[in-house]
């Protein structure tokens, strides 16, 4: 009964609880098992089983009396960089080890709302920084792909993406600021869909980069991502650059098709240092959408190769100033000291780690008089460059596909230096500078069996579309491998 409850996928088990063919209950305790049977992936930082039993329980009353809302009864895991009311909040981080928050994040709060039960809170790296797990001060996560060899479940989101890999949570959310919930999403062979800039409020989220960060959902099928976004995205008067548009009921896009839509293939996304598998199926993807009528166009997006230094500037500068809080007197564990400046000093050095500290200096410096204009501001021109390649590019597409990631998962522990780890967002970057919409789903594996992701990219604000593209890509691809570390 077990592996039958873990078998159904988002959409599915919502609708065995609304026929009553199962109990929230039932599905909860099957997922608290486990989560307990897959604990040595150390996705979970944090379980709440009372909470979320009694969140089941609250479900089920509802199912029964026919009051049941969007995801009633559907036990999902949060991301540790949203703040839960009463449920420790840490972003990976010892400085906030201790820190519980007294308010709930309007992303999780609007999941509550439509029913939801939480789990518990996920591993991320520390502050959302790194594309590996390998910066969260609890350690990495493992990925349940290739259980023998201890690959990196990708990052920032990586125990989001390796619970859903896993089936220890049935959903999950994520945040991505350059690529945190499609790379991740991509190394464990689910889909991890990154919405516009400002379709979520980031009221509440632990912010690293405030004009990049976005929320989404990371889930084992394009419509699971439908069915979260629906309850995750709306307008907030407490985000000052939420936008105000209404969002369509993306499940209501999901068999729209393709037909005529014009897809771009970027020529900037084939370079060297790809991987060969990745490449063979990126050129399936093209096939695939192609044979569901849709017209492929070479298209140009002439200043991607300045995206990840531009990004590398903007994303520290910002953290620089969003970090400054943890000082061990507004945020972050203090440390005891016999001066003010030891104080600081002894907080934020013991508090933050080395990725963490990297860019904090990064950032510093590039907003320092006399650096502003020769860095920070050039790479917000360039910033606005890559925003304008993409309007060009729209004007003669609908969508664009490239690859997620330049290679599959790599093996854990194996220290990379911080410039090849950059280099892993190469593909996911450019959309975050540009605040675009983009999805990552897995469509094949590579020769020694890990999950290959591809990504689509769509106009601001056309969620809907995205969805109904990834639809066809996710149907013809038929990915449906489950990883073997996961849940039985
Ligand atoms: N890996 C990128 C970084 O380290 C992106 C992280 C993210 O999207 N939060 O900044």
């Amino acid at each position: 009964m077990m592996s039958e409850l873990l078998d159904l996928n988002l959409v599915e088990a919502s609708k065995a609880l609304k026929n009553k063919e199962i109990s929230s209950l039932e599905l909860t305790k099957a997922y608290l098992k486990s989560i307990s049977d897959t604990s040595s992936l150390g996705a979970y930082l944090e379980i709440v089983e009372d909470k979320a039993i009694n969140m089941a329980k609250e479900s089920d009353k509802k199912l029964i009396d026919a009051t049941a809302r969007p995801l009633e009864g559907v036990p999902i895991g949060i991301k540790d960089m949203f703040c839960t009311k009463d449920i420790k909040t840490t972003a990976s981080s010892k400085i906030l080890e201790n820190f519980i928050p007294t308010y709930e994040s309007t992303v999780t709060q609007n999941l509550w709302n439509d029913g939801a039960v939480i789990l518990g809170k996920l591993s991320c790296d520390e502050f959302a920084m790194g594309s590996s797990n390998e910066t969260a001060a609890k350690g990495n996560v493992i990925n349940p792909w290739l259980k023998n060899k201890k690959m990196s479940p990708g990052g920032s989101s990586g125990g989001s993406a390796a619970a859903v890999a896993a089936r220890s949570a049935l959903a999950a959310t994520g945040t991505d600021t350059g690529g945190s919930i499609r790379q991740p999403a991509a190394f464990c062979g689910i889909t991890g869909l990154k919405p516009t800039y400002g379709r979520c409020s980031r009221w509440g989220i632990v912010a690293f980069s405030s004009s990049l960060d976005q929320a989404g959902p990371l889930t084992r099928t394009v419509s699971d991502a439908a069915l979260m976004l629906n309850s995750m995205a709306g307008y907030d008067q407490k985000d000052s650059t939420s936008a105000n548009l209404k969002m369509p009921d993306l499940m209501d896009y999901l068999d729209k098709g393709i037909k005529g839509k014009k897809i771009g293939i970027p020529k900037e996304y084939t370079q060297d240092g790809i991987s060969e598998d990745i490449v063979k199926f990126y050129e399936k993807s093209i096939g695939w959408l192609r044979d569901e009528g849709a017209e492929i166009i070479p298209v140009s997006l002439p200043h991607t190769k300045y995206a990840l230094p531009a990004y590398y500037i903007i994303a520290p500068a910002e953290a620089s100033s969003n970090l400054a809080r943890y000082d061990g007197v507004r945020y972050g564990a203090r440390q005891e000291a016999s001066s003010l400046d030891e104080m600081y000093e002894l907080t934020r050095g013991n508090g933050f780690g080395d990725e963490v500290k990297r860019r904090i200096m990064i950032g510093t410096y590039v907003l320092s008089s006399g650096y502003y204009d020769a860095y920070y501001l050039k790479a917000q021109k360039v910033r606005r460059l890559i925003k304008e390649d993409f309007e060009n590019v729209y004007k003669k597409v609908d969508y664009i596909l490239t690859p997620s990631t330049p290679t599959t998962s790599f093996e854990l522990g194996k220290k990379q230096d911080p410039l090849t780890m950059y280099l892993n967002d190469i593909f996911t970057v450019p959309a975050s500078l540009a605040g675009l919409p983009g999805i990552s789903l897995p469509v094949g594996l590579d020769k020694s069996g890990l999950p290959i992701g591809i990504q689509l990219i769509a106009n601001s604000f056309d969620e809907a579309g995205l969805i109904s593209t990834a639809r066809v890509l996710e149907m013809s691809a038929g990915f449906n491998f489950i990883a073997d570390g996961a849940a039985k």
